[in-house]
C-alpha cells in the first residue's frame, strides 16, 4: 500500500489548490463539484480529472459517451459503464461511472488505478527495476490446459513454444530470463510466483490461451491483478472478500501499466480482436512481489485462430508482440525520473 500514499497526498494537494483557486476567483464552491460521494465511494468529475492530465473534455453527440482527448490519447467512457476505451482498448474499471448534474464521474479508485497508472505513472513512487524477466508458460505435464483436438492443439504446448521464442528475443537484447518451466512438466500454480519472488524477478508474464465451448469467441486479453476493495471484472459488485490486500497489490500501478503496454502490442502485432485489459485475482499473481500480468493469447476453440496457431510464423508473431510490449513498458519506466 506504500505506493498509494503518494497519489493520496497529491490528490489532497490538488483539492487544496483547487479550493484555493475557487476562493481567489470568488466562484461559488457548490457550482464545481469536483468530488462527490456515490454509494459510499468517492467519485471525481471526469472533466476535471482530464484537465489535470492535460486533456480536453466533452460529451459526444447524444450525451451518452464522454470523451477526454489530448494529442495522442482519446478516452471514451459511457454513462453508468464499467469499461472505458483508451485509444479504443477496452479497459475494465472497478466501478461503473456515475452521472450527476450533467457531469460524468469516475470512481477515484479508477482514476488512480487506470488513468494515473497508465497515463501519468510518474506520480507513483517505487519505480520497478527492469532487467530480470520471469516467463511463466501456463499448465504443463498432466495439465494440458485448453485443447482443440481437431487441430491437435494443447494450451500447454503453445504457451511453452511462445515463451521459449520470447526468451530468445529477450536474451538477444541482453535481458536475464527466468522460466517457471522450460519443458513439458507440471508446476503447481502456487510454485510459479514463488519462483519469481525467489529469483527477485523484475517482471512476470504468465502466458495462456483460452478455450470455450462455442467456436465464435476470439481475440486477445490481458489480466492485471485486481486492486483492493473492488470486484474482479467477471463480478458485478465487490464483497467483503475484496477488502483483503495481497502482495500483488503493492504493484497495482505497475501491473496496470505493464498490462496496458502488453495488450496494446499484442493487438497491434496480430491484428486480433482486442478483448481488453481486465482484472482478476489469479493465484499466480496474488503472491507476486514484482509487477506481473497474465496474457491470454487467443482462443484455441476459434477455428481461424487454431489454424494460425498451428504455424510457427504466427507463434513467433505472438512472441514478438510480447517482446515489443515489454520493451514499451520499459521505455515508459525509463521516462520516469
Ligand atoms: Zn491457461
Amino acid at each position: 500500500m506504500g505506493v498509494l500514499i503518494g497519489p493520496f497526498v497529491r490528490v489532497l494537494f490538488f483539492r487544496v489548490l483547487w479550493f484555493a483557486c475557487l476562493a481567489v476567483l470568488g466562484a461559488p464552491l457548490q457550482a464545481q463539484r469536483v468530488e462527490i460521494e456515490h454509494e459510499g465511494r468517492v467519485y471525481v468529475d471526469i472533466a476535471t480529472a482530464g484537465g489535470r492530465l492535460g486533456m480536453s473534455a466533452y460529451w459526444l453527440r447524444g450525451y451518452r459517451t464522454f470523451r477526454l482527448r489530448s494529442q495522442w490519447t482519446t478516452i471514451d467512457v459511457g454513462k453508468g459503464e464499467r469499461i472505458l476505451y483508451l485509444n479504443r482498448m477496452p479497459i475494465y474499471l472497478g466501478f461503473p461511472t456515475h452521472e450527476a448534474g450533467n457531469r460524468l464521474y469516475l470512481a477515484r479508485a479508477d482514476y488512480q488505478h487506470v488513468l494515473q497508472a497508465i497515463l501519468t505513472p510518474q506520480v507513483f513512487s517505487g519505480k520497478p527495476n527492469f532487467r530480470r524477466i520471469v516467463l511463466d508458460p501456463g499448465h504443463g505435464g498432466k495439465d494440458p490446459g485448453a485443447q482443440n483436438a481437431a487441430y491437435g492443439l494443447n494450451e500447454k504446448d503453445l504457451a511453452l513454444d511462445v515463451a521459449l521464442r520470447l526468451r530468445r528475443l529477450l536474451e538477444e537484447s541482453g535481458f536475464e530470463v527466468i522460466m517457471t518451466r522450460e519443458s513439458d512438466v507440471y508446476i503447481p500454480l502456487e510454485r510459479r510466483p514463488r519462483i519469481a519472488n525467489r529469483a527477485r524477478g523484475d517482471l512476470f508474464v504468465s502466458i495462456h490461451f483460452n478455450a470455450v465451448a462455442s467456436a465464435q469467441p476470439e481475440g486477445l486479453e490481458t489480466y492485471a491483478f485486481t486492486p483492493r476493495f473492488q470486484a474482479s471484472s467477471k463480478f458485478a459488485k465487490p464483497n467483503w472478500k475484496d477488502n483483503r490486500s495481497y502482495p500483488g497489490n503493492a504493484n497495482d500501478p505497475w501491473n496496470a501499466l505493464l498490462g496496458y503496454h502488453l495488450q496494446r502490442a499484442m493487438v497491434q502485432q496480430t491484428g486480433g480482436v482486442d478483448r481488453g485489459l481486465k482484472r482478476a485475482r489469479w493465484s499466480v499473481l496474488r503472491p507476486l512481489e514484482c509487477p506481473g500480468v497474465l496474457v491470454e493469447l487467443g482462443f484455441v476453440s476459434h477455428p481461424g485462430t487454431a489454424q494460425k496457431l498451428r504455424t510457427a510464423v504466427y507463434r513467433q508473431t505472438l512472441a514478438q508482440s510480447l517482446y515489443d510490449g515489454i520493451i514499451q513498458y520499459g521505455n515508459r519506466l525509463q521516462r520516469i525520473p
